[in-house]
């Protein structure tokens, strides 16, 4: 099983994944987690990607795709995966698609995580990563807006878009997402 998981910078992406990948025992695949150890482990991509990172703009497809297709050699990932912030351009979601195609498999479920603009605003501010200052973040934001929005579209005309309310606790919001995979046979 192979789900998207959308959502604009704080809406709670991460601490979600990790609880649904337990739940529905499949791998985590974050690619923001990914880049961020290249960077601990300063290889070339972790330095290539991190000038992107620091002005909160996307690390450019070509060095993503590489990342998360060498990730897909992976065993553990063979089952399927949650992936956690990847795609986030309609260059990655086609890349995605093709590279699924090549294992005979495909996406059972695009979750979008929708949130407002003030409580994101918010969320993030309290939030103490190197690149959550306020200038980056709004970067982010307009990245979100101009890229990865248009995913929504790509999403709903295969049939594969859940949009899912993030207000609430963590818990509340972690039965609507489960139960708009669970939905999504
Ligand atoms: P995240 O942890 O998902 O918020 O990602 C942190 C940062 O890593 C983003 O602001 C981007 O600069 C970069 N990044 C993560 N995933 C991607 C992706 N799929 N495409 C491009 N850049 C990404």
């Amino acid at each position: 099983m192979f789900v998207v998981f959308l959502g604009p910078p704080g809406a709670g992406k991460g601490t979600q994944a990790a609880r649904l990948v337990e739940t529905l025992k499949i791998a985590h695949l974050s690619t923001g987690e990914l880049l961020r150890s290249e960077i601990a482990n300063a290889t070339e991509l972790g330095r290539q990607a991190n000038e992107f990172i620091q002005k909160g703009e996307l690390v450019p497809d070509d060095l993503v795709v590489n990342l998360v297709s060498t990730q897909f050699d992976l065993p553990e990932l063979a089952p399927g995966c949650l992936l956690d912030g990847f795609p986030r351009t309609l260059g990655q979601a086609q890349a995605l698609d093709q590279e699924l195609a090549k294992r005979s498999n495909r996406i059972r479920a695009a979750v979008e995580i929708q949130v407002e603009q003030h409580e994101l605003e918010r969320r993030l501010m309290s939030r103490k990563r190197d690149d959550d200052n306020w200038e980056t973040i709004r970067q982010r934001f307009r990245e979100y807006q101009e890229e990865t929005v248009p995913l929504r579209d790509y999403y709903r005309k295969q049939g594969l878009l859940r949009q899912v309310d993030g207000a609430g606790s963590q818990d509340e919001v972690f039965d609507r997402i489960l139960a708009a995979i669970q939905e999504s046979s």
